[in-house]
């Protein structure tokens, strides 16, 4: 399938599952300009700023979840603005069937199928060539090169943990590519999402298969759960999988697995199966350091042919400092504008690039910064907000406070009434619905609420 029709097909997905409105409003006019096949990345375009946001922040799960269902390669979307008629001129350097004279695109790697296998789910791309190794990740590395030696013996569990983007699943996923390798299939290696685990749960459960989930994991010598955090506080996901896990672990099964926070740090997971993690060995992933993050980017353009500047590659790897994956992303957008749009990249570019890139986390934003922003926006003082006046010009910058405090912090509705002059818990239910109604039929009010968030996220 072409680029061209694997969005059609999403598109066409998409449209029977939001509202005719809004599908022509934010993604008609949406474009798949860039699929990196290697790093399973796909480059949405949209026409403005405004609808990026949007779409980015109401519809990615959606789009991801659809192109997933085309091709099970796909991990991530990003997405960049740019008019419905460059994105379509770009498009043609990315198809396979062109004039034999034609120069190959440099980042492609048509030749190279890369496809994930179904008996253990590894994805053959993930490999400890292209994994740099650095003082942030040296102990992990180093504690899977031991497993991989000695297996099941060695370390077990071997419990990795990290931050987003920080390369858990790379490390992971290498590890189970390197084992199958080296034991020519003499040791069966799974690996599982926790997300995978627990809907083949949910699912034996329902359907009175829990049988056939301990079968399938009874022959396993190698078993690797990525983000494990998710099971906490799943009780019967947890249950099944300390059944899983315990007959496992004493016939000395290896067990890999990563999450985003040490065990003791997982709130809910039950103390059984927390002792039993804390039994192995734990390493951890930090972020990188500026070199580590240079030599990341360098490899990453090399592997690809990009001939990007020395300069801005420092650049980038000074101010993207704490995700590998926003690292990668900012380099794919750079050869996008770079090569398909012939645009220059300069200093003012790079920083549009990099700030659109980032994810700026919300753990940073305080509900005094919503206040101060919407306050700032309506021309009002924070006061106005948070005192029990019923002026009129206040309700509405209030409801959007309320709104916001919900959507970005996921404060409690007693919380948000709370702070707002006292309120009642329904007066933040009322709030809180009537927004996110009207933001869907009032373009004006949609956009303030747009540029609110984009201050916030860029001042914190
Ligand atoms: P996590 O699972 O921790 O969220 P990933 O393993 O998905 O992170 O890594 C994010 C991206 O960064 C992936 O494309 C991965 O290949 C890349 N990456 C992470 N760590 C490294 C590294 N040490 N060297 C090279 N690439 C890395
Ligand atoms: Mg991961």
């Amino acid at each position: 399938m072409n680029q061209q029709d694997l969005w059609q097909n999403v598109l066409g997905e998409i449209e029977l599952q939001i509202s005719r409105p809004n599908f022509l409003t934010w993604l008609k006019q949406s474009r798949l300009v860039q699929k990196n096949e290697k790093e399973g990345m796909v480059l949405v375009s949209l026409p403005n700023n405004f609808a990026k946001e949007w779409v980015r922040s109401r519809y990615h799960k959606l789009i991801l979840g659809s192109l997933r269902n085309f091709d099970g390669s796909i991990r991530h979307v990003d997405y960049v603005v740019a008019s419905p008629a460059t994105a379509l001129e770009a498009e043609p350097a990315y198809k396979k069937t062109k004039p034999a004279s034609a120069p190959e695109p440099k980042n492609q790697t048509p030749l190279i199928e890369l496809k994930i296998d179904p008996k253990t789910n590894l994805n053959p791309r993930y490999d400890f060539r292209s994994f740099i190794v650095g003082s942030s990740n040296e102990l992990a590395y180093a504690a899977v090169q031991a497993v991989i030696k000695d297996v099941g013996k060695k370390y077990n569990p071997l419990f990795i943990y990290g931050g987003v983007g920080l390369g858990k699943t790379h490390l992971l996923q290498a590890a189970g590519n390197e084992i199958t390798k080296t034991y020519q299939g003499r040791v069966n290696v799974l690996y599982v999402s926790s997300e995978k685990f627990i809907n083949d749960v949910v699912w034996a459960v329902r359907n009175k298969r829990m049988d056939d989930v301990k079968k399938r994991y009874r022959d396993i010598d190698v078993l690797i759960i990525d983000d494990i955090q998710f099971i906490g506080g799943k009780t019967t996901t947890e249950q099944e999988f300390f059944y899983t896990f315990n007959p496992l672990y004493e016939n000395n099964k290896q067990i890999i697995m990563s999450s985003d926070r040490p065990p003791a740090a997982i709130p809910t997971l039950e103390e059984r199966l927390r002792s039993r993690f804390e039994g192995g060995m734990i390493a951890d992933i930090s972020y990188p350091d500026y070199e580590m993050r240079l030599a990341i980017l360098k490899t990453k353009a090399q592997e690809q042919n990009w001939s990007i500047e020395e300069k801005i590659m420092e650049s980038i790897a000074a101010k993207v400092q704490k995700n590998i994956r926003e690292l990668e992303g900012v380099l794919n957008k750079i050869v996008f504008y770079q090569e398909y749009k012939n645009e220059k990249i300069d200093n003012k570019k790079l920083e549009e690039i990099i700030s659109e890139t980032i994810q700026v986390s919300s753990k940073n934003i305080t509900p005094q910064d919503v206040i101060k922003t919407v306050a700032e926006a309506f021309g009002i003082e924070p006061a106005d907000l948070t005192n029990r006046s019923r002026k009129q010009e206040v309700v509405e910058p209030r409801q959007i406070t309320m709104y916001l405090l919900r959507d970005i912090l996921k404060l409690s509705y007693p919380h948000i009434g709370e702070k707002l002059g006292k309120r009642d818990h329904t007066t933040a239910i009322h709030a809180c619905g009537k927004i996110a109604k009207e933001i869907n039929q009032n373009p004006g009010l949609n956009q303030k609420i747009m540029m609110i968030r984009e201050k916030m996220f860029k001042t914190s």
